[in-house]
This record gives structure tokens, C-alpha cells and sequence, in this order.
């Protein structure tokens, strides 16, 4: 299925110097605002993912959770978090990761997956990538195979996209901001 990029885009607003001097902060609660741009996104995900072989959709803390939820309710599949550090209970794992202003850590229950499943991860935007390989190693470490990445924004010139393809996992976003 075709998206309009033009209009999804201009539901995006762009805020120079947030959260920190130098970076254009991408603030997609303006496309969530608009439930035109929001079905657009939405349904181009659902179209590519309803005939592969997926079994989970990893959504990650917290605009990724925004997106994951609907295509995971429109393809019938379970739901995975992966939060930041301390936000999960029971048993977990965690893994460190740099951002590109800052560093933190995510985790993931270590009941959320089993060995074999095949896992569909969603955040709303690549930058260096340290965020998606974090959860890609999060996933790897129980034992489960990553499918695809899938985001709305990539930033290619930070190299993040890259990154995660060289780690053999491929990547899929609908828009790319050079
Ligand atoms: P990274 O780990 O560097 O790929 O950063 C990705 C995470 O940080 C995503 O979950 C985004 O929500 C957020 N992020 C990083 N850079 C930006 C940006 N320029 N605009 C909006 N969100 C960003």
C-alpha cells in the first residue's frame, strides 16, 4: 500500500535545540493528534506485516508502545514491552545502552518471549540505534529471533539504520529526515 510521506511528514513537528543544543527533536504527539496522518502510518504497518512470519510485536518504551499496540491489535499478535529500567515487575533483564544525548537502560521480563519466537520490534525513531540494539540483544538473550525493526523516522545520517542491518537484523521505517 502507498502513504502519503508528504502528509505524514507535515504532521510531524520539528523542534530545534531539544532536548539539547543540536538536536532537532522529531515530536510525533503532533501526528498522533491527527487521526488522518495516524491511520496512514498505522495501516502502511499493518499492510506489510500481515502475511510474514511474525509471532510478537516488541514495542519500546514509550512512543514505540503508541504504534506497536495498534498494528499488534490489528494482527492479532501478542504484545511485548520494553521498558526503561525499573518500570518492569518480576524477573527481568537489562541491558545498557548511549543515546544520542545520554545513556540509559532498558529491560524486558524475562517470561515475555520464548526460544523460537520470531519478533517484530517497533520504535517511532532510529537515531544512533543504540535504543533498538539494546532491545535486539534483550530479545537474543532469551532466545528469540528478531524479524525486523520497524519505525516511523530514520535518521540515516546517524548511522543507526546501518548499524542495526550490519547486526543482520533488517530495518523498515516509512520516513527518513536527512
Ligand atoms: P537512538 O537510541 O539514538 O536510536 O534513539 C532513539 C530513541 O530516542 C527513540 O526511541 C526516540 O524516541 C528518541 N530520539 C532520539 N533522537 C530523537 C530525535 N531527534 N527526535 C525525536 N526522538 C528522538
Amino acid at each position: 500500500m502507498s502513504y502519503d510521506e508528504l502528509y505524514i511528514k507535515s504532521a510531524i513537528r520539528s523542534i530545534a535545540d531539544w532536548p539539547e543544543a543540536g538536536v532537532i527533536f522529531r515530536d510525533v504527539t503532533t501526528l498522533f493528534k491527527d487521526p488522518k496522518a495516524m491511520r496512514m502510518v498505522c495501516d502502511a504497518f499493518v499492510q506489510r506485516y500481515m502475511n510474514q512470519p511474525i509471532t510478537h510485536i516488541a514495542s519500546i518504551d514509550a512512543r514505540g508502545f503508541i504504534l506497536g499496540s495498534v498494528v499488534a491489535y490489528q494482527l492479532n499478535l501478542p504484545l511485548i514491552l520494553i521498558r526503561k529500567k525499573g518500570k518492569l515487575p518480576g524477573d527481568t533483564i537489562s541491558q545498557d545502552y548511549s543515546l544520542e544525548y545520554g545513556s540509559a537502560a532498558i529491560e524486558i521480563q524475562t517470561d515475555a518471549l520464548e526460544p523460537g519466537a520470531k519478533v517484530l520490534v517497533f520504535d517511532d525513531l532510529i537515531a544512533t540505534g543504540g535504543t533498538v540494539l539494546a532491545a535486539i540483544s534483550l530479545i537474543r538473550k532469551l532466545g528469540a529471533e528478531v524479524h525486523e525493526v520497524a519505525a516511523l523516522i530514520d535518521l540515516p545520517d546517524l548511522m543507526g539504520s546501518q548499524k542495526i542491518q550490519d547486526s543482520n537484523v533488517p530495518v523498515y521505517s516509512l520516513l527518513a529526515y536527512e
